[in-house]
């Protein structure tokens, strides 16, 4: 696979047993903790600690780390499925076209309308779009993905829109992702899925997503493009999760080498059952839930200015521990098939894989403020043109946290005042007084021009 040097990945994983030691990991930390990345090297040692005290000293220092550059604020987003259909047979995916149990749909737009009306009125503000690799009939997948993200961005509810459209879909050329940046989108994610190139070939044996390193060059398409928002990720689970963390740093490596910028997010979806299929059951490389919170917690350390994201695929308690290990942002209230908002599916027969986290929004929210972190609705960055190089030259000096925790509290105000319940609402006023009293005295202004604003009836403030 190109940028993948699987060799290296090897002695290095090899090698880390021998120079894992006490001085050793301690400097690793030391160095985390002043928000440098990490090398390949430093990164082998880490995934090679199995002691669960020196496990714990890595967990409390990805929390402190996550603390230091976006400060308490987990921003919060639900995915759209658009369309079931799709050309592929990925071994682990319900979409893939072998799967006769499943019911395929593809949305209208007045459907994909609809479900941006249902996530509207639960307050949702920020939506990843998201199908299989194929279009109704007499479009092509990029026509159908151009006007589903049109669609999107056109609904209002009241004064409520989605302020934020993300796309996951399959590889595009240069200039299908020029047509998706024109429409507005933020971020263009696509998860190589597994970096080692025989279980990649095994997994994927049909369709287009064969060719790995098509997939690969998609990501340098979309850059080339002018889509600064990049975000990749693997599908834990398929291959030894070691294997997996140093390629996908590798990849990114190359990127900044590239580009001179790295991926803006990486996602870590966790292999789950899905309908149709036993790929689940007959996994080997599944991974404990201790070992996908190790996994977490040194990307952090790894690449510390790099957003993480977290799915639905993981349990509620899963998830709250999670949430302080370093991840960033996370989907809420999420339904994996397509018109599952409207319809209320329990994602049964036309689901991309089983949800292990049914909760809605508001109880999401409700839990967050309860553990004191700050669910955030913000979409402020991309809106103020502060994506790829522009938002990393800001959040290596610091300066994000300030601006990430202002947008966080004032759009919390906003959802608690148009869409939370009572217990909710009181219990995030309380989080904001408190928040806001440990603020400097001009983020504290800023903060109080913006809630009178609020009381007065306007909405999507931010810096
Ligand atoms: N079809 C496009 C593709 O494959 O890139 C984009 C959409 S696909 C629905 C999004 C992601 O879902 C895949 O990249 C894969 O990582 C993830 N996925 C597929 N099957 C899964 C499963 N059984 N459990 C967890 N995640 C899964
Ligand atoms: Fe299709 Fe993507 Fe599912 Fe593979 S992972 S079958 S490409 S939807």
């Amino acid at each position: 696979m190109m940028y993948i040097d699987e060799r290296k990945i090897e002695v290095l994983l090899k090698e880390s047993q021998l120079k894992l030691n006490k001085k050793r990991l301690d400097a690793i930390l030391e160095k985390s903790l002043q928000l440098q990345r990490l090398s390949l090297e430093e990164v082998a040692i880490l995934l090679s600690v199995d002691e669960p005290d020196v496990v714990e000293k890595i967990f409390q220092t990805a929390a402190r780390v996550k603390d230091a550059i976006y400060g308490k604020r987990v921003v919060l987003f639900a995915p759209l499925y658009i369309s079931n259909f799709c050309a592929n047979s990925c071994l682990y995916c319900a979409f893939n076209f072998e799967n006769r149990l499943l019911e395929r749909k593809a949305l209208t737009i007045d459907e994909i309308k609809e479900e941006t009306l249902c996530l509207l009125q639960q307050g949702h503000k920020r939506i990843l779009v998201i199908g299989g690799e194929s279009a109704p009939e007499g479009q092509t997948a990029i026509d159908y993905f151009e006007s589903a993200v049109k669609a999107v961005y056109g609904v209002s509810f009241g004064s409520h829109k989605i302020r934020r459209v993300n796309v996951n879909c399959a590889p595009l050329s240069v200039e299908e992702f020029r047509r998706l940046k024109k429409a507005g989108i933020g971020t263009y994610q696509l998860f190589q899925e597994t970096y080692h190139e025989a279980t990649y070939q095994r997994v994927h044996p049909k369709g287009p997503k064969k060719d790995a390193d098509n997939r690969l060059v998609a990501v340098n398409h979309a850059f080339e493009a002018g889509i600064d928002d990049v975000g990749v990720g693997v599908l834990y689970g398929l291959y030894d999760f070691r294997f997996e963390t140093l390629a996908m740093l590798m990849h990114i490596e190359a990127l900044e080498k590239k580009f001179n910028v790295g991926p803006h997010t990486i996602s870590i979806p966790r292999l789950e059952p899905a309908v149709g299929l036993d790929f689940y059951e007959n996994n080997p490389n599944r991974l404990s839930d201790m070992d996908f919170m190790k996994v977490t917690s040194i990307l952090r350390l790894a690449v510390p200015y790099t957003g993480i994201i977290l799915s639905t695929r993981e349990t509620p308690s899963m998830r709250d521990k999670l949430f302080g290990l370093g991840v960033s942002q996370v989907s809420a209230a999420s339904k994996t098939s397509p018109g599952g908002y409207t319809s209320g599916s329990k994602d049964a027969k036309d689901g991309q894989f089983v949800l292990s986290d049914h909760r809605s929004l508001d109880e999401v929210v409700g839990s967050l403020i309860d553990k004191d972190f700050i669910p955030s609705f913000c979409a402020a960055c991309y809106r103020k043109e502060r994506t790829g190089e522009a938002f990393m030259n800001l959040a290596k000096p610091g300066e994000i946290k300030g601006k990430c925790t202002i947008n966080a509290l004032v759009t919390l105000k906003e959802y608690l005042d148009d869409f939370a319940s009572q217990s909710v609402k009181e219990a995030g006023c309380r989080l904001i007084e408190k928040t806001k009293s440990e603020l400097d005295k001009s983020s504290q202004e800023i903060l109080s021009g913006f809630f009178e604003n609020i009381q007065k009836g306007s909405r999507d403030a931010y810096v």
